[in-house]
């Protein structure tokens, strides 16, 4: 029935450069996969404030950049929920998305899953590493209540800088939150570990 309405339509037999124009900027459109595509791009330009070799698809809190009833929508989750560069993250990403033609773009929030430092992805554990930051080894699997301990976490961690598995945390708490301090026996490398989460 489409096809029959599609062919009994009357065809447009003005020439083409007497027919109304799109006015519309096209930058400011936001349809389709090349709009997305461009999204994508702007979105994955955004990095962490508080680990600036990590964009935040390295770092897994860019979840998703959509196209919603013509506007980009982008889904981000925090990695603390009492994060300080959280709020950061949210305007920079607002701006790279405004600088990229969208600027009804919106960004959502969304605690579930909740995030885990599994998500920083390959790359993102390698650009830690070149910075002489410990990658996180893999997540403890949870389930249920998480009891709470008085007793500094076990994690196997390696040297940054000479790879001997000989280290002893200095603090639980490195420059940020999510960050414990660490010293190499062998060395004597101080260096930050992205804490297992
Ligand atoms: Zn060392």
């Amino acid at each position: 029935m489409v096809t029959a309405m599609l062919e009994t339509y009357p065809t447009d037999t003005r020439p083409t450069e007497t027919r109304p124009t799109d006015t519309r900027p096209a930058e400011t459109s936001a349809t389709g996969a090349e709009a997305i595509e461009r999204a994508w791009a702007a979105a994955e330009r955004v990095t962490d404030p508080e680990m600036p070799m990590l964009t935040l698809l390295d770092l897994g809190v860019l979840r998703d950049v959509q196209v919603e009833d013509g506007h980009v929508v982008t889904t981000i989750t925090p990695t603390y929920s009492g994060c300080p560069a959280m709020a950061t993250m949210r305007d920079d990403l607002q701006r790279e998305l405004l600088e990229a033609g969208f600027p009804d773009a919106e960004v959502r929030v969304s605690l579930s899953p909740a995030w885990t430092s599994d998500w920083i992805t390959e790359e993102g554990k390698k650009a830690l590493k070149d910075a002489g930051i410990s990658p996180p080894g893999a997540a403890p699997a949870r389930k249920g209540p998480v009891a709470l301990t008085l007793m500094p976490t076990r994690r196997a961690v390696t040297c940054v800088l000479c790879g001997s598995d000989d280290v002893r945390l200095s603090s639980e708490f490195g420059a940020t939150a999510c960050k414990a301090m660490y010293q190499c026996n062998d060395c004597l490398e101080p260096f930050d570990h992205v804490k297992e989460i």
